[in-house]
């Protein structure tokens, strides 16, 4: 058996790479994925800060895209050879929400029963390995797989259809934008930045970018938005001031439950701004993370989910709310062929390509924020690993 590099969690704030054993397939349906770039996540960081129960020796990483290397017997439609992008939900094809579109909610694949919905590397989601490493197993890849143009063009972009990208516009969905909304993106961060990208996408009159820090504003105005930095003055009155006070049509939560105000985390605080500042009969999309058990919350309710926003304003303005993980494959073929015709460019979010072994590295300092890591694309092939 030859062992290959991978990143694996060994405890709070502390990852490695190691070497394990070369991934096998295991069923016909299997494929293995050599890969050429697997992306940081700022939702690694729950797991990485030890807010979640993840097994120690987890191989981490969910955002992935390689080259087909190996199928199983029971593959026919993804060939080796294909250059792919590895969707991060685990989905089986066959059951109801699969089959309905709602891939990260699939009833088969995560033996937990108490959540639906799989993906690789991640805590509650199943035994899945992550593919922060030279090659990775996907179950179902004929279901599963996104073929890619062959050659290496686009590869940053590209490497964000495995999540953020796909999560980002998912946002606006569950907001339900149509053209020409106003919309309010809260977090500045790689997703809530697609987020905005995928607004201007869909034809927004105009969308806002909540943040704080000066270089993700500055994205957010290259990609076409407007900044609100909340260190200078509250965000819902620049919002309402800039909007003649009629608030915006379109919210997205792109921050979840670790959200800061003055004196520490404040789960509920994106949500009540959102709120406030979205129109009456408008909608909120939310897509940062929220999670029912976190013993590390700040107050009694959030450690058992309970998020105290005010949701008396919200049915009085007549708000819709949509929730949840993105089903990747919902999205992910058009917004690939916007990137092919250069409508699209992801990889604007892109701040550091670095070769795994650099991987506990990175982790550390995109967890304190310091030098400017705000998305890391680890690229096996630049480790001159065993491969
Ligand atoms: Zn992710
Ligand atoms: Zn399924």
């Amino acid at each position: 058996m030859n062992d290959v590099k991978a990143v694996v969690y060994e405890g709070p704030r502390s990852v490695a790479v190691r070497d394990v054993p070369d991934p096998k397939i295991k069923k016909g349906t299997d494929a293995i994925v050599k890969i050429t770039s697997t992306n940081i996540c700022g939702s690694d960081l729950h797991m990485y800060e030890g807010r979640t129960n993840v097994e120690e020796g987890k191989i981490l990483g969910h955002e992935n895209m390689g080259t087909v290397v190996e199928v199983g017997s029971g593959i026919d439609r993804i060939k080796v050879g294909d250059r792919v992008s590895v969707p991060f939900n685990i989905g089986c094809g066959h059951c109801r929400n699969c089959l309905t579109g709602w891939t990260a909610y699939c009833l088969r694949m995560n033996p937990n029963p108490d959540m639906d919905g799989a993906a690789y590397g991640y805590a509650n989601m199943g035994p899945y390995d992550g593919g922060q490493a030279e090659y990775l197993r996907v179950p179902h890849a004929d279901f599963n797989l996104l073929e890619l143009p062959p050659g290496d063009e686009h590869e940053n972009d590209f490497t964000m259809l495995s999540d953020i990208f796909p999560t980002g516009y998912h946002g606006t969905e569950l907001a339900g934008m149509e053209p020409g909304d106003t919309v309010a993106v809260f977090g500045g961060g790689p997703v809530g930045l697609l987020a905005a990208h995928s607004a201007m996408l869909r034809g927004a009159s105009q969308v806002f970018v909540v943040d704080r820090e000066n270089d993700r504003l500055a994205l957010a105005e290259k990609l076409g938005a407007t900044r609100i930095d909340f260190s200078v003055a509250d965000p819902v009155e620049q919002i309402m001031d800039a909007t003649h006070g009629r608030g915006v049509d379109r919210g997205v939560d792109a921050v979840g439950y670790q959200a800061h105000g003055k004196g520490g985390e404040q789960p509920a605080r994106v949500l009540d701004n959102l709120v406030d500042v979205v129109r009456s009969t408008g909608g909120i999309g939310v897509i940062g993370v929220y999670v029912p058990e976190d013993p590390g919350a700040a107050d009694e309710g959030a450690k058992h989910g309970r998020i105290g926003f005010n949701f008396g304003k919200m049915f009085s303005k007549g708000q819709r709310i949509g929730t949840g993980q993105c089903p990747v494959m919902r999205y992910n073929r058009h917004l690939r062929d916007m990137i092919i015709t250069g409508r699209a460019t992801p990889s604007i979010v892109v701040s550091h390509e670095l070769p795994l072994t650099e991987a506990p590295d990175a982790y550390d300092k995109f967890d304190r924020r310091v030098d400017g890591y705000t998305k890391v694309v680890l690229k096996p092939e630049m480790s001159g690993g065993t491969s």
